[in-house]
């Protein structure tokens, strides 16, 4: 039971020792082998179960052998709130330090034009809340989603509680169809249910 026999590369497992992770947390144990083949899935977890390293780490080992840098975003991360936003885009730098993989940050508070640049200069990965990533997909040529292989939903219950159910939907018609979606709830409720079915693709469910 160690980082090691996940099959993460040498940059990752660095990371996981720098931050002093010894050994993957049951929902990092369960997600990581499962995300690398490629499956869609659900997860129920709660902040603290190590669910932020369960979808980075094996976001980040696919992006290491990703081909040449493609000028569109290959993996979207939304959450509910400016600040789990900013915690999540926080854990995933410490995780890519060893890596080139950049990583930036779209909420609203902050200044658009700083973000418009951030998403010009072509990161990997993205994360943001609901309605300022839409702001920056509808309002610029130079940023789209068709290049995105994973698309994850982080805390869907609040997402859908805090009223983004509009953004979340606009957001899945722009991403591609052929795409990983990684899902985390604390709770299932019904409308999460339906925003699985929705969203996600033969999914593996997944208990924290
Ligand atoms: P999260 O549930 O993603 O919000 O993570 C909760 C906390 O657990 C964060 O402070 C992480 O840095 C920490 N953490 C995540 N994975 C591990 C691990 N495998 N070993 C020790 N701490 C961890």
């Amino acid at each position: 039971n160690s980082f090691i026999e996940l099959n993460l590369s040498r940059p990752l497992l660095r990371a996981c020792e720098a931050l002093g992770y010894h050994k993957p947390t049951p929902i990092q144990a369960a997600c990581i082998p499962l995300a690398l083949t490629g499956r869609d899935i659900c997860g129920s977890a709660i902040t603290g179960s190590g669910k932020t390293a369960a979808f980075t780490l094996p976001v980040l080992e696919r992006l290491l052998f990703r081909p040449k840098r493609v000028s569109a975003i290959r993996v979207l991360i939304l959450t509910p709130t400016r600040e789990l936003a900013a915690q999540v885009h926080s854990m995933i730098e410490k995780l890519a330090q060893f890596t080139d993989v950049r990583c930036c940050l779209v909420v609203g508070g902050l200044p658009t034009k700083m973000q418009e640049a951030a998403l010009r200069s072509m990161p990997d990965i993205v994360v943001a809340t609901p309605g300022r990533i839409i702001d920056h997909l509808w309002n610029s040529v130079s940023v789209g989603l068709e290049d995105l292989a994973v698309l994850i939903l982080d805390e869907a219950d609040r997402l859908l509680e805090l009223g983004f159910s509009a953004e979340i939907h606009e957001l899945i018609r722009l991403c591609p169809k052929r795409r990983q979606t990684l899902l985390f709830s604390a709770t299932m409720t019904e409308e999460v249910d339906q925003l699985v079915k929705l969203s996600l693709n033969k999914p593996v469910r997944l208990q924290a």
